[in-house]
């Protein structure tokens, strides 16, 4: 499966076009022809990758809860460091407003 382009239209929209980490805001759209980051996964498409033993907010790996928009630098970041940036961590980002169940691996 693949984010359907409606999603990214929305994500990109919302987002305002800036990076979603704290603090970052840079503007992903350097011109026609360069982005500087793109939709990253809070739950990864792999059950191996980052967060991906969880479930995804919203149920759908692809769908748009379950995405963020980031640049390159904070997609390394938050990838190489899911014991930090977690899914509820991601989420408050991405959806200040979400009210969203969060399932932990075992089911609660
Ligand atoms: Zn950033």
């Amino acid at each position: 499966m693949s984010v359907r382009p409606r999603v990214l239209k929305v994500l990109w929209a919302r987002a305002g076009g800036v990076c979603s980490f704290p603090g970052c805001g840079l503007e992903l759209a350097f011109d026609a022809n360069i982005l500087l980051g793109e939709n990253a996964h809070i739950v990864a498409q792999s059950k191996e990758g980052p967060r991906g033993e969880y479930e995804p907010p919203g149920g759908d790996l692809d769908g748009y809860e379950n995405l963020i928009l980031v640049c390159d630098v904070h997609q390394k970041v938050v990838d190489s460091q899911p014991a930090t940036y977690t899914v509820a961590k991601l989420l408050r980002g991405h959806m200040p407003d979400a009210v969203l169940e969060i399932v932990e691996p075992d089911g609660r």
